[in-house]
């Protein structure tokens, strides 16, 4: 979503491209001011006012959800882009011989780190544990995986490896791009998972990267539970940039 011109670019999970979000809304809300922004980048700033990132001017939310969605403050500002597309960290195409993601590129992380990406796992790995109760499931759902996972189901275990391989490898990557002195996990999958993705993940972040980079980096749970805070927050920030 570009904030500037409040056209919604691309929302691959909603199917969306080039939508004129805040026109739509304008028509309803009439004369009311307007911010429209990517839901991680709102919920980033829901963290910064409202939750886990209070005082933090550097920090990278990761919003764990059916995708991957993700925000950065630096220097207590959210980091936008040229195309309003920074931190698009669930769709970096990494792989380009990798899983086929909704996006049109191949090895984006969000086909690991997320909802979709669980059960994308489980297709591609099911044929490999036959015996997996996990694998003879007819349509396995996330809650499924979780629950196999925490059994020690092998096919479970792999297809969670995976994604917490996935997101370790995202945050390094963010560490050594933006220096954040916090992450701050949230989304639904996040809080699900968070036994599975995120034991020992500051010892795995700072075994991987630069000391320099990461000295006193730490990693915690989002504590905004309504996406209406984000939403809120962003009229907040507006305003606050308004009257500077
Ligand atoms: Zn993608």
């Amino acid at each position: 979503v570009d904030p500037a011109d409040g056209i919604a670019r691309m929302a691959v999970n909603l199917g969306w491209r080039d939508v004129p979000l805040r026109s739509a809304l304008a028509e309803r809300l009439g004369d009311l001011p307007l911010w429209v922004h990517n839901d991680a980048k709102a919920g980033a700033l829901g963290e910064l006012y409202f939750g886990a990132a209070r005082g933090c001017s550097d920090f990278v939310y990761l919003a764990v959800g059916t995708g991957l969605g993700a925000g950065a403050v630096i220097a207590g500002e959210v980091l936008i882009g040229a195309n309003a597309f920074a931190m698009e960290l669930g769709h970096l195409g990494l792989d380009p011989n990798g899983r086929l993601c909704a996006c049109g590129l191949r090895g984006c992380p969000e086909t690991f780190i997320s909802g979709n990406g669980l059960l994308l796992g489980v297709a591609a790995h099911r044929a490999s544990y036959p015996d997996s109760p996990l694998a003879r499931a007819q349509s396995p759902t996330t809650e499924a995986v979780l629950e196999a996972a925490r059994a020690g189901d092998p096919l479970a275990r792999t297809v969670m490896d995976e994604a917490r391989h996935w997101l370790l490898w995202t945050m390094q990557y963010c560490v050594g791009t933006l220096n954040p002195g916090l992450f701050v996990i949230g989304g639904g999958l996040g809080h699900a998972a968070h036994d599975l993705l995120l034991d020992g993940i500051e010892a795995a972040l700072q075994a991987r990267t630069l000391d320099a980079a990461h000295d006193g980096v730490r990693v915690v749970m989002s504590q905004v539970t309504s996406s209406a805070v984000g939403a809120a927050s962003l009229v907040w920030h507006g305003l606050r940039q308004a009257a500077n």
